[in-house]
């Protein structure tokens, strides 16, 4: 009986620590978006009474992907943000210019795309401003927002982005395609459009492996979203709105070429 309750005592235990220690992780992963996006210092997504949404391409540029992709925002009279590495900028300034003359935003991804948590705060910084003055002296835009490669972030990170000039931008948690592991047309296709909301930010790349899933995606993706009324703005345009300014948003007779 004695042997029973000891048992018993045990498995309690256990289950409640175990318990404690979910609730514990829980909380502290909720505290850290909340505790950021309380400040203002990251971006997840904007919700708005607007309906729009803002598509954004990781890891370019690329030369076959890019150009396919561009292609296809003209055509939907769509505007997006690309999160470019500044090397690649180096290698393909045409890309990089012709993303910006077609009215997109250029924002930093970092110079080599490095292991993040791996850098000290003054390689960090190196990086995020080498990216910087590149994209500034090929395109001519100055960037303003930074997504950290692998969306990791702390408050190191964060305040170096911020010391340097940029506001830290993620992405809806619903609007993660993982497209970087090729989980098919289809999958990609109906995560963004079952999950569309005023506001989101998704989350693409036009560089990494084979690119074709996003590409064929967004040959869906984009006239859905429009038939359903959405209008494709890019990041820093959707900070504004949610602000209060309304810049001109993208339409049929309003595409910048
Ligand atoms: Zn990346």
């Amino acid at each position: 009986m004695a042997r029973r309750a000891t048992v018993l005592f045990l498995w309690t235990s256990f289950i409640i620590i175990t318990l404690g220690m979910g609730i514990g992780i829980a909380e502290a992963v909720r505290k850290d978006r909340y505790y950021f996006e309380a400040r203002g210092d990251i971006i997840w997504e904007v919700p708005t009474k607007e309906k729009i949404i803002a598509l954004s391409f990781d890891d370019g540029p690329n030369p076959k992907y890019t150009p396919e992709i561009l292609d296809l925002l003209q055509q939907y009279h769509a505007r997006a943000t690309f999160f470019v590495i500044g090397s690649r900028v180096e290698q393909y300034p045409d890309l990089a210019k012709r993303e910006v003359r077609e009215g997109h935003e250029i924002a930093n991804h970092t110079f080599h795309h490095s292991r993040i948590r791996k850098l000290s705060p003054e390689e960090l910084r190196e990086e995020i401003e080498k990216t910087g003055a590149t994209i500034a002296s090929v395109t001519g835009q100055t960037p303003h927002l930074f997504r950290p490669p692998g969306g990791y972030y702390d408050e190191t990170i964060v305040n170096t982005a911020k010391e340097a000039g940029y506001k830290v931008i993620m992405w809806s948690w619903h609007q993660d395609t993982r497209d970087w592991s090729q989980p098919g047309t289809n999958r990609i296709v109906n995560l963004v459009l079952s999950n569309a909301r005023n506001g989101d930010i998704v989350l693409f790349h036009d560089h990494g492996r084979n690119r074709l899933q996003t590409v064929n995606a967004l040959k869906q993706i984009l006239p859905e979203l429009q038939h359903k009324g959405y209008q494709f703005v890019t990041i820093s345009e959707l900070i504004q709105i949610k602000n209060g300014s309304k810049p001109p948003l993208p339409s049929a007779t309003n595409n910048p070429q």
